[in-house]
């Protein structure tokens, strides 16, 4: 028996990788969800699996070079082919600039910069030809944000990084990289304000089933001429 190809999402315990998860096992994707919420991400899949879903759980945490190192050596050592990976997981803190710790800016650096290198250094190479990975970055890396300078900049590296992998890996993997603006998560539940809704054309967040499509496209053989594309996805955030 032939095992389909599989997705793997960092970060899908909740939020939008949960999302991403469930929208693509919906479409018959077997989907490979990892986090550092365990007993979350094991819930996650559990319900993905009780609604017919094909999904298992992996703890990963993102930013620890060992960690991708054994989730690799897992995957290469069984049947199991990778078609994508998805560097969803990421962290925020706010402050003033004045008033961010090293600590803080390292924190950012550690989990949304070295996760998403640390990642694809260690799967792309078990990609099948013609697979995708999909980094997630933030309209925060390309509008001044006031107190997001750890945030910011990590999310600009990883748009930089974008640009590299896609044209290192060319032709056989595609990379791209997408930016929400304001989604509503956990992540920004203490966003006073609803953080940018004001701001935003469309004058609220996304919901996390309005970011999965996007993900779905950009894996999938519809979009075999896109690499090295940034995609904002932001209610009009950044056409003001
Ligand atoms: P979230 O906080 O609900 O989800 C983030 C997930 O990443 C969590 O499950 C968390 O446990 C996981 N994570 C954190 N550190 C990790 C680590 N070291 N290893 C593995 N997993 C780790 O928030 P979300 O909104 O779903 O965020 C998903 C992605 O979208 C993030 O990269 C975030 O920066 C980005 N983003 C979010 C928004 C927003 O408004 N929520 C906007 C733009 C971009």
């Amino acid at each position: 028996m032939t095992v389909p190809d599989s997705v793997i999402i960092t970060g899908a315990a909740r939020g939008q990788g949960a999302a991403h998860a469930a929208h693509l096992a919906r479409a018959g994707t077997r989907v490979v969800l990892t986090d550092v919420l365990d007993r979350e991400g094991e819930n996650t899949a559990a319900v993905l699996r009780a609604s017919g879903g094909d999904a298992v759980y992996r703890h990963l945490d993102v930013a620890d070079e060992e960690s991708w190192a054994t989730f690799a050596e897992e995957l290469s050592s069984s049947e199991q082919r990778v078609r994508a990976l998805v560097n969803n997981a990421g962290i925020l803190r706010h402050d003033p600039i004045t008033d961010t710790t090293l600590e803080t800016w390292r924190l950012h650096e550690r989990v949304n910069v070295h996760g998403s290198f640390l990642g694809i250094r260690a799967i792309a190479p078990l990609l099948v030809d013609g697979g995708s990975i999909v980094n997630v970055s933030s309209t925060a890396a390309l509008v001044g944000s006031a107190g997001y300078a750890a945030y910011s900049a990590s999310k600009a590296a990883v748009i930089a990084l974008t640009r590299v992998a896609a044209v290192e890996l060319a032709p056989r993997i595609r990379v791209n990289v997408i930016c929400p603006g304001g989604v509503s998560t956990a992540m920004n539940d203490d966003e006073p304000m609803g953080g940018t809704s004001s701001l935003t054309p469309l004058g609220r967040r996304a919901h996390t089933d309005e970011i999965s499509p996007l993900i779905e496209y950009l894996i999938s053989s519809a979009a075999s001429f896109v690499t090295g594309s940034v995609f904002t996805i932001d209610g009009g955030l950044t056409a003001v």
